[in-house]
Parts: structure tokens; C-alpha cells; sequence
């Protein structure tokens, strides 16, 4: 039999993931041949596929913890590792910028710089076959208190130049962000970045302390901040990019249906506006999906979800020289693409 022609796909144009959890990318397909091993957490569901369906907020951390504990250790998080940036280098991606929250498995006795190393040897490898960059931003676990970061910038200490930055995450009404302030003052003496969740599940005073609290660089989710018009004018007047994760918010009952997500609101308003895919697996969802989300669930026009393309590029913390050559390759890449499709529509009507 002949063998099938191969068929030259067309690069795509850069995108840039800004927030993504790499323990929420663990698809159902990896996650079972990582599920039957022996020793097996007894109190895990009999079920991998139910981990995939959460009813509320408080379900989803239960099922990501309940993920974190099949990951068992360095070998594990390489493959994750490995399947992300594969997944990635599918939809685009040219570079993300990943939590990774290595207190969770440091409790169970999983030394770090080994996760570290596994994590970034997958990295390097698929680099080699034009996988996109990484960088590891380490994300604190908000309701256990500030330990959990103290421990993340030990981390950061003992790998210089390997860490991006810090953030937080996990239930923002638990622990209030003062408890986190000398932490995020001290994570940029050590010249990391800072990022936090806010204004997700609870209302802008959350947002307000990630931004004069914290000092937080960027805003992951921050949605509810459209309940106030000051804090707005504050986040246009700064240019804080907001992480927006629509399907993460529809799935954690964030809000209750599409017509209900303030993602239009928050562009007129003036607010910097990127697009991520948060736990893709969890939420079922992938950046590209993300993008035909706003088209097609929340009505933004072409040249709006373009803009929010390129926003997530200069939103990272990606050096100036590699953001303007990205914004470069992006706006002649999708050029082409408009000219091809003009094309292929004159064709048709001959
Ligand atoms: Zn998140």
C-alpha cells in the first residue's frame, strides 16, 4: 500500500500560556497509567474519570489534590512535564510560563531539586524537537498558610536562575494576603516575579490586596473585579494584566453560565486582558479551545481575540528582544493566513 501523503501543516502563529497549573494538564489517558500501581492511596476513588467532573470550587481542589496524589514522583512529573510542552507545541505555544507547587510533594518526602531536574531535562528534550520554552513559577497553596511559601522561596534560593517567579493559589478566602506580604517582598529582592489569584471566587477586596498587598505583577483570574469601578480604573491606570480562564470559571460554577462571564466588560473597560487555559485536563479544556471559546461562547469579535493573542505575549515576563520578535512572527503569520483565506474565498466563487 502506498504510504499516506505527508501533509505540510502551515506554522502557526505564537502564543504564549501565561497560567497554567502543570498538575491540572494530567489528561485521563496518563493519569490511568499512572493509577494502577500498587500501594495505591486507598482513599482515592475507584474511578480515575470521575476526578474529570467537579460540581463546585471545593470539589475541584479535592480532585486536584486527589491527582497530585497518583503523581509519586520525579520520573512521573517528567512525563507531565513531557506531555504538556507536547500539547503545547500542538496549539502554538512558542513559551509558557507553568505553576508548579512543589510543597505539595515535598510533604510526602519527594525532594525538590530532583523534581526540579526531571522537570527541566523533559523540558530541554522536547525543546530539541520544537517544543516550546518553560519557566516555573512556584505556586503557593493559600489555605495552608504562609509556611507553604517560605519553603517555595527556600526552593528558589537553591536554584538560582531556574525559577521565574512566585505566586499563589488554592482558596482565597482562607488566609489573608497580609500573612503573605513579607514573602512576596522578599521573592522580589531575590529578583523573582510576582503573581496571585484573586478576584476569582472571592469580590475585588481580593484583588485590591493582591495589588497593594502583595504588589502581585499580574492578576490571575481577577474577573470579579468588574464589580468595581474604582478597582478597574486601578488596573487600567497600572496596565495589570488580568490571567482570564473562561472554561476554568464555567466549570468551578465561578459563574453559572457563558452570558454570565464578564470577559466583554472587563475589555471595555480598558482593563489588559490575556487568556490562559488554567488546568486544561481538569477543565477539559486547551488554550485553542480557550480562543474558540471567545469567539464562539462569548461573542468577541476577530480582531478583539487577536488582540488578546498578542496581549498574552506581552503580558509574560519574557525578555523585551523575545516578545518583540514573537509579535513580529505573530503578525506575519496571521497576515498570511488572512491572504490565504481570501484566496481559497475567491476561489470559491469562481
Ligand atoms: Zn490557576
Amino acid at each position: 500500500m502506498a504510504p499516506a501523503p505527508v501533509r505540510n501543516t502551515p506554522p502557526l502563529p505564537p502564543r504564549v500560556e501565561i497560567h497554567v497549573h502543570l498538575e491540572g494538564t494530567v489528561t485521563l489517558p496518563r493519569l490511568r497509567t499512572l493509577w494502577d500501581r500498587p500501594g495505591r492511596d486507598a482513599s482515592l476513588p475507584s474511578d480515575p474519570a470521575s476526578l474529570y467532573r467537579h460540581r463546585s470550587f471545593s470539589e475541584f481542589l479535592q480532585h486536584f489534590a486527589q491527582v497530585t496524589r497518583i503523581i509519586r514522583g520525579p520520573e512521573d512529573l517528567a512525563l507531565i512535564t513531557s506531555d504538556l510542552c507536547r500539547s503545547l507545541k500542538r496549539q502554538g505555544v512558542a513559551a509558557a510560563e507553568v505553576f508548579f507547587s512543589p510543597v505539595i510533594f515535598m510533604r510526602r518526602g519527594i525532594p525538590f531539586m530532583e523534581m526540579l531536574d526531571a522537570m527541566d531535562e523533559a523540558v530541554l528534550w522536547e525543546r530539541a524537537r520544537g517544543g516550546p520554552t518553560m519557566a516555573w513559577i512556584l505556586d503557593g497553596v493559600r489555605q495552608w498558610g504562609p509556611r507553604g511559601l517560605e519553603t517555595h522561596l527556600e526552593c528558589a534560593a537553591r536554584a538560582p536562575g531556574r525559577i521565574l517567579g512566585i505566586g499563589i493559589g488554592g482558596d482565597e478566602r482562607s488566609v489573608p494576603a497580609s500573612q503573605f506580604k513579607s514573602h512576596f517582598a522578599q521573592a522580589r529582592s531575590m529578583g523573582l516575579r510576582t503573581v496571585a489569584h484573586a478576584g476569582e471566587f472571592d469580590g475585588p477586596r481580593s484583588v485590591w490586596e493582591a495589588l497593594e498587598v502583595l504588589g502581585a505583577e499580574r492578576i490571575g483570574h481577577g474577573i470579579r473585579s468588574c464589580e468595581d469601578p474604582e478597582l478597574l480604573a486601578l488596573l487600567r491606570r497600572r496596565k495589570v494584566p488580568l490571567e482570564v480562564c473562561p472554561t476554568s470559571n464555567l466549570r468551578t460554577r465561578v459563574v453559572a453560565c457563558w452570558n454570565d462571564h464578564p470577559i466583554a466588560r472587563l475589555i471595555s473597560a480598558g482593563v489588559r486582558v490575556t487568556v490562559n487555559s488554567d488546568d486544561p485536563a481538569l477543565f477539559r479544556t486547551s488554550l485553542s479551545t480557550e480562543f474558540r471559546v471567545l469567539r464562539y461562547r462569548l461573542g468577541l469579535g476577530t480582531a478583539q481575540v487577536r488582540k488578546i493573542e498578542r496581549e498574552g505575549i506581552r503580558a509574560s515576563f519574557l525578555p523585551a528582544a523575545v516578545k518583540r520578535e514573537l509579535l513580529r512572527s505573530f503578525r506575519r503569520l496571521r497576515e498570511k493566513g488572512r491572504r490565504g483565506k481570501e484566496r481559497a474565498k475567491g476561489q470559491e466563487w469562481r
